[in-house]
């Protein structure tokens, strides 16, 4: 899952950015309203996390003309503008969730989580494909019960994989959510993680988890 953080003040962005990449998620940090709309409009986002009172232009506004282009892209305010006329006006336009400075680490992880389950409204925190189980709260992977051990972009890459089941996916469409800007496509690494984590789930399994669609990506079936 891929997250565009717009936070100006550095040391919550560093610590906000950081925390969520431990919980595996790839994040790009922007520090101003333009830049967060620039990277909106070029990259492909699961959830933003929003400041209001951001330089150059302000985070309503760029709440607002997100909103125009997509009524789906989860937002969540990141806000010390704490009255509740300030909240009803981020939900009025179009936040699906406004969280107070300063806040709880963990409060803004469980509240992502949430939204992102929303997206994909059928699926619980845990998902299965036969005995291939992927929970997406401890970020934990096992196969008839026992743990598999995976990297983090593994497990993202797992995750991605498992909740677009019976659908063929891209490489580039997996990097776009599992890597953030930092991701070089014309590296190697891609292919280099996909290959470790088939491997792991070969040793696991025994099986074929992830099928090779030659020439367009990647699917993986209920029918392990
Ligand atoms: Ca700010």
């Amino acid at each position: 899952m891929r997250i565009l953080l717009a936070e100006d003040e550095k040391m919550l962005s560093g610590y906000i950015a950081k925390g969520l990449q431990n919980s595996g998620y790839a994040v790009d940090a922007v520090y101003d309203g333009e830049e967060a709309l620039y990277e909106y409009v070029v990259n492909d986002y699961d959830l933003i996390v929003l400041d209001l009172n951001l330089p150059k232009k302000d985070g309503l506004d760029v709440l607002r003309e997100i909103r125009q282009r997509d009524a789906d892209i989860k937002i969540l305010i990141l806000s010390a503008r704490s009255s509740v006329d300030d909240r009803i006006l981020g939900l009025d336009e179009g936040a699906n969730d406004y969280l107070v400075k300063p806040f709880d680490f963990g409060e803004l992880e469980a509240r992502i989580r949430n939204l992102l389950r929303r997206e994909f409204s059928q699926v619980p925190t845990a998902v299965s494909l036969g005995r291939l189980r992927l929970d997406t709260k401890t970020k934990q992977v096992s196969y008839n019960g026992t743990e598999i051990s995976l990297t983090r972009k593994e497990y993202g890459i797992l995750e991605y994989l498992m909740l677009h089941k019976n659908q063929v996916v891209s490489a580039e469409e997996v990097t776009e959510h599992v890597w953030n800007n930092e991701f070089d496509p014309f590296s190697n690494t891609f292919r280099y993680h996909i290959h470790s984590l088939k491997k792991k789930l070969f040793t696991a399994s025994n099986l074929d988890c992830i099928k090779t669609v030659r020439g367009q990506g990647y699917r993986m079936e209920d029918n392990l």
